[in-house]
C-alpha cells in the first residue's frame, strides 16, 4: 500500500472539511515524524501545539498502556483513581480551585461560558447576560465556542449563533470599555492569540481588563488551550502577567495527544456557579484521559519541561530574528516562549508551509500571513538549527 492509496481511500470516505497536506503520517520518534513511505519530518507543529513531550516517550506510552489494561472508562457517576490524581495536579499547577474535565478545547469553552452565565444568574437572576470576546480570537467550532470566535468567515453560514456576544479589539482597552453594559457577565480572550496570528496580550491590556472585571464583578475567562501547559515558559501564560483568571480553559498539550480538555475555576467562581445537574459529559475525564493528564504533569516535573522552555526559547527567538533580518519578505516576529510567529509579507504563507513539508519540515500557518512555530517542548538548539536550515531552503 502506498500513500496515494491511503489518501484516495480517506478522501472517498472522510467528509472533506480539511484540505489535508498530501502526506500519510505513520509513526513518530522524538521530534521527528515518519510517513508511510519512510520520509522523515522535523515537527515544529506538534499536531497543533499538542504533543509537547515528543513522540515515542516510553514512560508516557507505558502509563497509557497500563491504564488501558486496568480500566478505560467508568462514566462520571463514579470516582476513579486517575481523576483524583489528574485534578489535583492541574489545580496545583494553576493554583486555582476546581477543575471539570472535557474531551476537547471547544467543550472546555462551552463549560466556561455556562459557568460564567450561571455565576451571573445566581447573582442577579437575570437571563440576558452578555459576554465580551475579542476580534481575531479562536475558541473552537461548537456553536457556543464559535459564537465567541471573532472571525466572521468561520461564523457566517452557521447563524444564528448564541446571542449576547459582543466583540472588542484585542489589546485595545478602550474598545473593551465601549462594549461594557450592565449585562456583561464575562470577558473571554486567549492570553496569547494563536490561530489569529500569534498575538501576546499586552501586560497593560490584560491588567486593565482584570481591573474592570474586579470592579464590576465580571468574570475573566482566559483561554490557555494553545498557550498553556508550559508553552510560553510558565505553566500557564497568565502566570507571567500577575493576572489571575476566574476561569481558565485548557486542552491541546494537557493530554499530549489523548483527547482531553478542562475548564478550571477559581474559588469565587467554583463556590457560586455550576452544581449537580448543570453540566455533564459521558467521556470527559475518564480513567484513560486522566491517566494521560496525570502522567503529563509527572513528566513535566521530572524533565523540568517548563524550565527547558525558558532555556531554549531565547535561542529560537534569536534564530528567527536573524531570519527576519536576512529576508526582505519576513516582516517581523511575534510570540512568547515556544509559541512563535514569523510575519510574511508579499508571499503566500501556504506556499512556504507546503514547500517546507516537501523539505521534511512541519510548520503551521496562523492568521493570513504568519508562519507559526509550536514545536514539541522538548526541542533542543540542534533541532532549532535544523529547522532553520530546512525553512531557509523552502523560501
Ligand atoms: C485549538 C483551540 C481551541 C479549540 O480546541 P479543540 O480541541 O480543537 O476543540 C480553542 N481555543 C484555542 C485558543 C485553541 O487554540
Amino acid at each position: 500500500m502506498n500513500s496515494q492509496n491511503y489518501m484516495e481511500r480517506a478522501e472517498q470516505n472522510v467528509l472533506h472539511t480539511y484540505n489535508r497536506f498530501p502526506v500519510v503520517l505513520d509513526k513518530g520518534n522524538g521530534v521527528y515524524l515518519e510517513d508511510v513511505d519512510g520520509k522523515q519530518y522535523l515537527d515544529f507543529g506538534a499536531g497543533i501545539a499538542v504533543f509537547a513531550l515528543g513522540y515515542g516517550n516510553t514512560e508516557f506510552n507505558d502509563a497509557l498502556k497500563n491504564q488501558i489494561d486496568k480500566l478505560i472508562h467508568t462514566s462520571n457517576l463514579y470516582y476513579h483513581v486517575p481523576l483524583a490524581e489528574a485534578a489535583e495536579k492541574l489545580v496545583k499547577a494553576s493554583k486555582m480551585d476546581k477543575v471539570f474535565f472535557t474531551n476537547s478545547g471547544t467543550e472546555a469553552i462551552e463549560g466556561a461560558i455556562k459557568a460564567a452565565r450561571k455565576y451571573a444568574f445566581l447573582r442577579d437572576g437575570r437571563t440576558d447576560h452578555e459576554i465580551i470576546a475579542m476580534n481575531h480570537s479562536f475558541h473552537g467550532r461548537s456553536i457556543g465556542a464559535l459564537s465567541v470566535t471573532g472571525n466572521p468567515h468561520y461564523q457566517e453560514a452557521f447563524r444564528p449563533l448564541m446571542g449576547g456576544v459582543k466583540f472588542a479589539d484585542f489589546n485595545d482597552l478602550e474598545s473593551v470599555k465601549e462594549q461594557l453594559t450592565e449585562h456583561t457577565c464575562a470577558i473571554i480572550m486567549e492570553t496569547v492569540q494563536g490561530e489569529g496570528g500569534i498575538y501576546p496580550a499586552d501586560p497593560e491590556f490584560l491588567k486593565g481588563v482584570k481591573a474592570i472585571c474586579e470592579e464590576k464583578d465580571i468574570l475573566l475567562i482566559l483561554d490557555e488551550i494553545q498557550c498553556g501547559m508550559g508553552r510560553t515558559g510558565s505553566w500557564f501564560a497568565w502566570q507571567e502577567y500577575g493576572v489571575e483568571p476566574d476561569i481558565m480553559t485548557c486542552a491541546k498539550a494537557l493530554g499530549c495527544g489523548v483527547p482531553v480538555g478542562a475548564f478550571v475555576l477559581n474559588a469565587k467562581t467554583a463556590a457560586a456557579s455550576l452544581v449537580p445537574g448543570d453540566h455533564g459529559t459521558t467521556y470527559g475525564g475518564n480513567p484513560f484521559a486522566c491517566a494521560a493528564v496525570s502522567k503529563v504533569f509527572d513528566l513535566f516535573e521530572e524533565q523540568n519541561i517548563v524550565g527547558h522552555v525558558q532555556q531554549v526559547a531565547p535561542y529560537l527567538e534569536k534564530k528567527l530574528d536573524e531570519l527576519v533580518e536576512k529576508y526582505d519578505f519576513l516582516a517581523g516576529r511575534r510570540g512568547k516562549g515556544l509559541m512563535q510567529g514569523v510575519i510574511v509579507s508579499g508571499r503566500p504563507v501556504g506556499a512556504i508551509v507546503s514547500k517546507a513539508l516537501e523539505n521534511g519540515l512541519i510548520v503551521l500557518s496562523a492568521g493570513a500571513d504568519v508562519i507559526r512555530l509550536v514545536p514539541p517542548l522538548v526541542i533542543t538548539e540542534a533541532d532549532i538549527d535544523e529547522m532553520v536550515k530546512r525553512l531557509e531552503a523552502s523560501f
